[in-house]
């Protein structure tokens, strides 16, 4: 690959969700996003989420209307928010 040319935005692989931290979707792959919509917070991983303003901006949205889940089917049933924020990749918090 020839530096500088589309050099993709994102990294290789990415399972965990940049707003709630949710693991186990595929999120980027190849360096792009894969537009899997996380079942917890509901946000779809594009090109929107390599700002972490947005990514901010969309998590605050998300907990100031109670941290629903996207698909409550896949809630665990001890289920953590707190837990499972602390698990947003350091860059994205
Ligand atoms: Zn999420």
């Amino acid at each position: 690959m020839t530096a500088g040319q589309d050099t993709p935005p994102g990294p290789d692989e990415e399972t965990v969700c940049r707003v709630c931290g949710y693991e186990g979707e595929l999120f980027w792959e190849g360096g792009w996003p894969t537009e899997a919509i996380c079942p917890c917070c509901g946000n779809e991983s594009d090109m929107s989420d390599t700002s972490v303003t947005g990514i901010r901006t969309y998590r605050g949205y998300w907990t100031g209307h109670g941290a629903r889940w996207d698909s409550p089917s896949r809630r665990p049933k001890e289920w953590n928010l707190l837990d499972q924020l602390s698990r947003i990749p350091p860059e994205w918090r």
